[in-house]
Parts: structure tokens; C-alpha cells; sequence
């Protein structure tokens, strides 16, 4: 957080009349709010906008909000109202804002969103009309997905299509018997995981690509058990039947191993022979799919407002942002203001797969779409709300209530999960386990089943040979996992997508240092080293309550120091009733790292607010020793 050093002391008390020191500072070209005139304030917004807004120093803002007791970040949103206050105290006239609409009405609009059924629930009985099916392809590396897809999508171009240059859009689609079928284009299952990981359902068809060269592989299963766990029926593309070491027989064998039962052998998994090389049963494959599709009856109500998933999205240098949505309900308009996930827009142009313009897109068509404000995510969900303003809202909304999710629910790392146990949370530690070669799996899930304990168990959600990708960390992201590298690397975008998503990655390269990790991590061992100081205790004299739920301790220090973000112990009648954490430190107005002995500070601890008077805060630091460190 961006902090001013040149705080200005002041006494707490009354509001003083509106100060500026960001000037001092000269970072931020300053103007007079004279000279400004009335500044407009939306809804919500982040501590920085309304910074740049008034021409302020964002620790200015900082500042006054924590003198309201709220102890934002920069990137926080605040809502009008407190930041009409901010602006206020700094000096600004707030003007009427036009085209926002009030707190209470984002709240009365957002409370009626989340009321609501979920988008794609279908109400008008009458107009539903059939729909095309969605499909993707899935498999184990090198079986052939982006093969098949080629192969389909250059043999089955829609009629009058053969020969247009489609660009790729994540999606495209096909025509068989004269239905058309749409295919995800982002072969493997990274975009599935990434859309089942955030509660989307996009597929009705998957369609697994087991190498008839090869058999049943660790992707397979995994792709196997994506597709049931999102309860889409599954087709076997029995690849590279062309080729002289193929073995129909050994593939079928390791589908019933994986409980997958084919028809030929009584059960209702279609299976079909295929060469992508040699383009032969690709008509069979389509057949099948449509029969599959066939019996799910999928419908669409093509006359309501559109609803779909995002499946590829990017900024792009001219156009701004761009997304590919899948339709899955409805029909999409140029125009139409939507929501998409936690940002918003106002339709300007929609293209097809040949980059041609087109006005509206219907129920099972995929289409480029034009106006959003940001980029959004693969997975997140598209909706035609009334009219711009209104998706503007609900956007902000989820945005809030995202960015008060971010700061209280923490992923699962080693470091942490012996707290997460003592305080119940954890009953399991689970693991996405790479390793170089296949072989060294069976001697790591086996190292680590000798390692569980009574309280927690092991669980390997997923193994498997190669590098860690980002389907790995996104199915640790999506599933509360640790993700361990044995003797392997790991991609650059996982690298990025790890940090992004906050998932703890270890990479090791002998056994039992992992096992030591582990060991040391369920038995709380890792604590050891953290050798624990306490730095001083304040006694609490005073309560200030901010909002409905903050809490100010205004205290007085009896010894030591109390140092901001150290752990803190609520003393209560010789009693520990909290252990917490020291979020918000301040000595009158000015946010401090530390305030000692015989001074008066007021503190704010992260989640613990029902301190009373009389209780003591002790401020106690870690020193936190790595163990890879000290080995
Ligand atoms: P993916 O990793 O599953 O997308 O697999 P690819 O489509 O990249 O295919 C992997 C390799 O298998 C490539 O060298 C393809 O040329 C080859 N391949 C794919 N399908 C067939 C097939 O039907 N027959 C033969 N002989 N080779 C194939």
C-alpha cells in the first residue's frame, strides 16, 4: 500500500476543516478544488480512481479513510457515500451524479440479481425451440484432439463455408446431416477445468480421444473424470485406427478398467474408430454425437434475452477488449447491455468465426463480441440485462463482493495447513502430485501414505508424468490443493497463473525432502521454526465501532512496543480469548508501523472485533525460518 510519509500530525477528535498535504509530495499534480468545480462520484470505486479523481495522492485518501476507520487498500472500492465524505474533508464539492445509479440502488438491483434463478434455467415452455449441441474434445497428450478438430472442421465446414478462412475464435462449428454441432476449439481440458472451476457448464458432448496405438492413459481417466464430474455424457473417438500397432481391444479393456463401459459391451458409452490422418469415421463420429444429443432433447428459447460463457477473451491493441461467448440461451444483439462476470458492457459489434459483422447470434452459436470495459475471464458467464446502467451496476457489485471475498479466504498452503487443522478447517491435505517419469508416482503416493496421520488424511487428487501446467493449478485453485513437482518443471504460464491464483507449488527432487516437508507440515512441525517474540501489550480504554462491523481499540501501551501486522493475543482476565492479527496500527491520524510504551494508539485486528474495554492486546512477531533454508 502506498503510504504518505508526510504525515501531518494532528489530535483526534472533531473533523478538522479540509487539509492538503499531498502537494508536499509533488507525485500528483494537484488542483485546487475551486478550480475544479463540483467532481462526479460513482457507485463504488477504488481508492486509486477516486485519488486520480480529485487530483490527490492516494495515501491522502488512505488517510481520511482510515480516519473514518476504514483501512482500505489501494485498489479497494469504497462506495459514494464514503466517498463523497473523503472528498468532503479534502475539500471537494460532490456533485449529483447523472448517469450512476445510487448505493441503494446497486444494492436493491444487486439483491434482486442474487434472488434470481440461474441465467441459463429455461421459463417459457412454448418458445423453446431445439438447439445445436456443444462439444468438446478431450484426452490424453498426443492422442490426436487438435487432429480430430482439424480434421472435423476442414471435412464438415458448413455448407457454402469449404474454402472460407475461418480465424480462430475457441469455437467453431459444423454441419452434419444438416444440423450444426459447435465445437469447443480449446482442445485438452485446461479450458473445461478452467470453466468447471468456476461453476460453468458449457458442454453437452464430450468427446474422449483415446490413441488406439496407445490405450487408456493418465489424461484419459483425468478427462474421464472431468466429464462425469460434470455429468456430460461421454463419446470415445477411438484414435489412430490407421495406424499398424493400433489395438482396439487393449483400449477397451482399460475403459471398463476406468469404469467407463462401452455399448458393445452392454453399457451406453458410444465408442467409435477413428483416423484423424486418414479423415476416416469422422462422419460416423458426427452421427453419433448427434444421436447422443438427440437424447438429451437440447433446448433453447431463442426469443429471451442471451445468455453464455466466455471462452476465449484478450485485449486486443485496436479494438479493446475482445470474447468469444458461447451462446447458450437467447439471442444476442448488437446493442444489448450486458453483464459479463465481474465487468460490463454495451454490445458494439458482433462477428462470426470469418470475422464477418453480424447483428444478433443465437441459442448454441459462438460469436466475437465488441463493448465490453474489460477483459474478462474464460468461464465467466454473459448475461443481456435491461439496458447499460444497470449491468454496470451488478458489475460493481460482484466486484465488491469479490474483493471482500479476496481478503478473507486464504488458499491452501503447507505453511499454513497446520493452523487450518488445529483450528479444524483441514481434515485432508490434498495434492496434485507431477513427477518426471510415471514410475516415481507409485514410490511418492505410497512415501506419503505412510505419512498420514489419525487427523489428516492424503489425498493425491491427481497425478500424473510431465510438467506442472496450468490445467494442474487450475484444478488446485478450483479444488483447494497443493500442487507438488517431483524432479519436473513447471510452465511458464502455470508459473503466472499459480501466482495469479495464489496456489501454493513445491518442486522437490529428492523423496523424502518432500516427505519431510509433509511430515513436518501435518505434525505442525514446520512451527519450530517459527520462533515467536512478543513485542509489547496495550491496554485496550476505549471502543470505536465504524460501521457494523469494524472495530477500533483505543489503547494505551503498558510495555514493549505494538507493531502493525504482528500476531495479536486478546487478554481477557488472565485469558486468551483471540489470537489474531494486528491489521491496523495508528497514532492519531497517521497509519504507523509501530507505537511504544507510555503512548496511546488505536489498533484494529483482521477478523476478531468484539474486544471489549479493559482487554489487553499483546503484539507478538514471528521469526520465520524456511526449512529448506535451514537444511
Ligand atoms: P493432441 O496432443 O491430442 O492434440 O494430439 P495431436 O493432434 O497433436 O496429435 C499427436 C500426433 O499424433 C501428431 O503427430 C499427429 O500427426 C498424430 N496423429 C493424430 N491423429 C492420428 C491418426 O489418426 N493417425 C495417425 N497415424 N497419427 C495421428
Amino acid at each position: 500500500m502506498a503510504r504518505s510519509r508526510s504525515g501531518t500530525r494532528g489530535k483526534r477528535g472533531p473533523r478538522k476543516p479540509p487539509r492538503r498535504d499531498s502537494a508536499a509530495q509533488g507525485a500528483v499534480q494537484t488542483l485546487d478544488p475551486a478550480v475544479m468545480g463540483p467532481v462526479e462520484i460513482p457507485a463504488t470505486i477504488t481508492v486509486k480512481d477516486l485519488a486520480e479523481l480529485l487530483t490527490v495522492n492516494p495515501a491522502d485518501v488512505i488517510r481520511e479513510l482510515i480516519k473514518s476507520g476504514i483501512f482500505a487498500t489501494i485498489n479497494q472500492l469504497v462506495d459514494r457515500e464514503t466517498a463523497t465524505l473523503v472528498a468532503g474533508e479534502l475539500g471537494y464539492e460532490v456533485g449529483e451524479a447523472a448517469a450512476a445509479p445510487t448505493a441503494e440502488e446497486a444494492e436493491a438491483e444487486a439483491v434482486a440479481e442474487a434472488a434470481r434463478p440461474s441465467v441459463f434455467d429455461e421459463d417459457d415452455s412454448a418458445e423453446l425451440q431445439p438447439r445445436a449441441p456443444i462439444v468438446t474434445v478431450m484426452g490424453h497428450v498426443d492422442h490426436g484432439k487438435t487432429s480430430l478438430l482439424d480434421a472435423i472442421r476442414s471435412t464438415a465446414v458448413a455448407t457454402g463455408e469449404r474454402g472460407g478462412i475461418t480465424q480462430h475464435i475457441g469455437a467453431s462449428e459444423v454441419t452434419k446431416n444438416g444440423r450444426r454441432i459447435v465445437f469447443l476449439d480449446t482442445p485438452g481440458h485446461e479450458a473445461f477445468t478452467a470453466m468447471r472451476a468456476r461453476g460453468a457448464r458449457v458442454t453437452d458432448i464430450a468427446i474422449i480421444v483415446v490413441a488406439a496405438d496407445d490405450g487408456v492413459m493418465p489424461q484419459t481417466i483425468e478427462a474421464i473424470a472431468h466429464a462425469r464430474a460434470a455429468k456430460v455424457p461421454i463419446v470415445v473417438a477411438l484414435n489412430k485406427i490407421d495406424k499398424p500397432d493400433a489395438n482396439p481391444d487393449r483400449v477397451k479393456t482399460g475403459l471398463v478398467e476406468a469404469n467407463v463401459v462401452i455399448e458393445e459391451f452392454g453399457g451406453d458409452v458410444p465408442l467409435v474408430p477413428v483416423s484423424a490422418k486418414a479423415r476416416t469415421g469422422l462422419d460416423d463420429l458426427l452421427e453419433v454425437v448427434l444421436l447422443v444429443a438427440d437424447l438429451q432433447e437440447l433446448k433453447a428459447n431463442p426469443k429471451r434475452p442471451a445468455a453464455g460463457t466466455i471462452v476465449e477473451a484478450e485485449l486486443d491493441k485496436g479494438r479493446g477488449p475482445v470474447a468469444t461467448v458461447l451462446i447458450q440461451t437467447g439471442t444476442l444483439r448488437v446493442g444489448d447491455g450486458v453483464v459479463v462476470g465481474q465487468t460490463w458492457g454495451k454490445i458494439k459489434a458482433l462477428e462470426d468465426a470469418r470475422g464477418k459483422r453480424v447483428m444478433k447470434a443465437g441459442p448454441s452459436s459462438a460469436v466475437v463480441v465488441l463493448g465490453i470495459a474489460d477483459v474478462p475471464q474464460a468461464g465467466d458467464v454473459l448475461e443481456v440485462v435491461e439496458d447499460e446502467r444497470k449491468a454496470r451496476a451488478i458489475a460493481e457489485k460482484r466486484r465488491n463482493e469479490a474483493a471482500a471475498k479476496d481478503t478473507s479466504s486464504g488458499r491452501a498452503t503447507l505453511e499454513d495447513l497446520y493452523r487450518q487443522i488445529q483450528a479444524g478447517q483441514a481434515k485432508e491435505l490434498r495434492i496434485i502430485l507431477k513427477a518426471d517419469v510415471s514410475g516415481s508416482l507409485g514410490a511418492i503416493t505410497h512415501a506419503l501414505d505412510q505419512i498420514a496421520t489419525d487427523e489428516v488424511k492424503i489425498n493425491v487428487l491427481h497425478e500424473g508424468a510431465g510438467d506442472i501446467t496450468d490445467n494442474d493449478i487450475l484444478l488446485a485453485s478450483a479444488s483447494d490443493a497443493i500442487v507438488v513437482g517431483f524432479n519436473t518443471g513447471i510452465t511458464p504460464t502455470a508459473k503466472r497463473t499459480a501466482e495469479a491464483e495464489g496456489v501454493d507449488v513445491r518442486e522437490y527432487d529428492i523423496i523424502y525432502k518432500l516427505t519431510d516437508d509433509i511430515e513436518a507440515a501435518l505434525s505442525g512441525m514446520l512451527e519450530p521454526v517459527l520462533v515467536e517474540q512478543i513485542e509489547g501489550r496495550a491496554e485496550v480504554r476505549q471502543i470505536f465501532r465504524v460501521g457494523k462491523s469494524t472495530v477500533i481499540a483505543g489503547c494505551y501501551v503498558t510495555e514493549g512496543r505494538i507493531v502493525r501486522n504482528s500476531g495479536a493475543r486478546v487478554w481477557r482476565g488472565g485469558r486468551v480469548v483471540a489470537t489474531d492479527k494486528l491489521e491496523s496500527l495508528r497514532r492519531f491520524r497517521d497509519d504507523v508501523r509501530e507505537v511504544a510504551q507510555n503512548f496511546e494508539c488505536g489498533i484494529g485486528l483482521a477478523g476478531y472485533h468484539d474486544i471489549v474495554e479493559g482487554d489487553v492486546i499483546e503484539s507478538f512477531t514471528q521469526q520465520q525460518v524456511s526449512r529448506a533454508a535451514a537444511r
